[in-house]
């Protein structure tokens, strides 16, 4: 098959004999065969499918570590829901994600994504909350911003609370040292447990390993410990209501708590969801947020330099059928849906694990009771994205570059970011690209499917809402992207429309994302793993389960 399909095959020791295809032109032969720093001692095809951001943090180290990597995607750009596209001529946008700060900081410097183009602009301030009021003795209705200025931001929140003004720089170093303690669970795979309970007396020493991250984020913690506990689990409102008194703070600082989320401020967990938005940095600053010079895709594309500086071989427009799996239970390689077969002795799936479960491993090769738990993983969503090109400048914006934020209790809940207010690269002079991100919507309308018609009118509505705050905004806009659940599940590939691959609810974390058999991201079948957002530490644009994929595909075939 290597000849006649230009397919890049690869068993395993008699890759000196067999392959050169088109695929390895570019590669420089030697480099195949020279002693990996790995100590495997070759170095063997490893293929991903599909290739998000973290797929392409999965194949840089991989290669890294000597071994040889090809990355596949579906669509013709790269990064998955970490994208730029020129929906209209002329507008650039981040057509999913928008705004970087999770991205972990080993990552970002040991690939130097800077030197492959990476470019942060701050989002300082933050945060823009109008109220929608009459305005108290003539004066204009008020309004909370929230930036990296202390005390401009004590000020603001003392136009509601003195109170509150005073709390809240406690506040924001609690919280921060509670997300610190989280970096050392977020750069490795979960406790081993497997290995604990079962396997040789090495690979129970080996495992012994895997708990360090916990006791140093048991240590960092110290006497925060049960704030730490009581953050994960509880609602937000619980936690905003015992340091706060004004409503606009609350709900200002609330919304981190539900992004993504199909939950309620006043629903257990959110907490861990605010937790998970506040845990990254941006330039050193912790928690601060920034919009990469020409959106989202700008990460990926640095990511995918990096990645082909090292020898990584990336293709897209390869829309990956089904994996391989052989006689003897284990991944051999990928079919594509033009049915070239890709051999490979490592498969790495960046997709949700529902669609490499259900839509893409032969489920014959899978037992009834996992099929059954895959099918239980909760991908619901509240998610609907719109991007819309403005014809006119920033007429009504304050200047702030921040989060513009409506929040009603029953009607949507909009964060609205205008990047091209800093970033000129991605709409014609005069113009600008605004970016609503909105909930809560479902994925069935009352039972039934999103119509055009549904899209336009929930649009509407969003448009309407800000209208009120932003008189002229409907004028201005001249064209518009919705994307409702189903729609970033079928253009995007995420199932249910879920921005994180899966809930980040409490029972789909850590140990148990995206479920207890498949959190150490291998899966039952030998040499085929999971290394996308619905793994360990989940969604958002991290790298993590990317580079902790990598870690755990590296020490498996350490051991063989
Ligand atoms: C609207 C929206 C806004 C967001 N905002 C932010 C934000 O501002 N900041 C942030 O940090 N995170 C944000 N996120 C979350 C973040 O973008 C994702 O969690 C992250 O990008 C997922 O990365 P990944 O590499 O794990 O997977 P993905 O980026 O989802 O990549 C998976 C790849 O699999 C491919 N694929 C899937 N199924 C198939 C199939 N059947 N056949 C072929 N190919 C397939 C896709 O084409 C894709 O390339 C947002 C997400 C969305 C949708």
């Amino acid at each position: 098959s290597v000849q006649s399909s230009c397919v890049i095959s690869l068993p395993l020791l008699s890759i000196r004999h067999t392959v050169y295809t088109k695929y390895f032109k570019n590669l420089i032969m030697e480099q195949l065969f020279e002693t990996s720093c790995i100590g495997i001692g070759f170095k063997l095809r490893i293929l991903h499918l599909f290739v998000g951001h973290n797929g392409l943090v999965a194949a840089t180290y991989l290669q890294k570590g000597g071994l040889q990597a090809a990355v596949l995607e579906r669509r013709h750009v790269l990064g998955g829901a970490a994208v730029s596209e020129e929906i209209f001529p002329g507008f650039r946008f981040s057509r999913c994600s928008y705004l970087l700060s999770l991205l972990r900081p080993h990552i970002y410097r040991d690939l130097e994504l800077k030197k492959h183009g990476l470019k942060v602009y701050m989002r300082d301030p933050h945060a823009f909350t109008p109220m929608l009021e009459e305005g108290v003795r003539g004066a204009p209705p008020r309004s909370l911003t929230l930036g990296s200025d202390l005390a401009t931001n004590q000020m603001e929140i003392g136009k509601f609370s003195q109170k509150d003004a005073k709390a809240y720089p406690e506040f924001v170093a609690h919280l921060e040292r509670l997300a610190d303690a989280m970096n050392p669970l977020l750069d490795a795979p979960p406790v081993d447990i497997p290995g604990f309970t079962s396997g040789s007396l090495r690979r129970r020493v080996a495992a012994a390993k895997t708990l360090m991250p916990i006791f140093r984020c048991g240590l960092k913690l110290g006497k925060n410990l049960p704030d730490f506990y009581e953050i994960v689990t509880a609602p937000i409102m619980k936690i905003l209501t015992q340091w706060f008194d004004s409503e606009p703070l609350r709900a200002t600082l609330a919304t981190d708590g539900v992004i993504g989320a199909m939950t309620s401020p006043s629903n257990p967990g959110s907490g861990y969801v605010l937790l998970h938005h506040v845990m990254g940095e941006v330039e050193k600053e912790k928690g601060a947020w920034g919009y990469v010079e020409g959106g989202m895709g700008g990460v990926s594309q640095a990511i995918a330099s990096a990645a082909r500086s090292y020898g990584v071989d990336i293709f897209t427009e390869k829309d990956v059928s089904q994996i391989l799996v052989g006689s003897d239970g284990d991944a051999k390689g990928v079919v594509l849906k033009d049915g070239t077969e890709i051999h490979s002795k490592v498969v790495l799936s960046n997709a949700t694990p529902y669609i490499t479960f259900k839509n893409l491993t032969p489920q014959s090769a899978l037992s009834s009771e996992f099929i059954k738990a895959v099918d239980q993983i909760d991908y619901t969503s509240p998610v609907t994205k719109i991007n819309g090109e403005k014809s006119l400048s920033n007429m009504f914006v304050n200047p702030s570059s921040g989060c513009i934020m409506f929040l009603w209790s029953c009607r949507p809940m909009v964060e609205m970011t205008i990047p091209s207010v800093l970033d000129p690269t991605l709409a014609p002079p005069g113009c600008h690209v605004v970016s609503l991100f909105t909930q809560f919507t479902p994925y069935y309308i009352e039972g039934r499917e999103w119509t055009d018609q549904d899209r336009e009118a929930f649009a509407d509505t969003v448009f309407d809402w800000v209208e009120q705050y932003a008189p002229g905004f409907k004028k201005s806009v001249v064209g518009r992207d919705i994307l409702a659940p189903p729609d970033l599940e079928r253009i995007f590939g995420l199932t249910g429309g879920n921005i994180f691959h899966g809930s980040m609810s409490l029972d789909q974390l850590y140990l148990t994302r995206p479920l207890p058999s498949l959190a150490d991201y291998r899966s039952p079948i030998k040499g085929l793993y999971l290394c996308g957002s619905g793994c360990h530490p989940g969604g958002g644009v991290m790298g993590s389960p990317g580079w902790n994929a990598a870690l755990t595909v590296i020490a498996d075939l350490k051991r063989r």
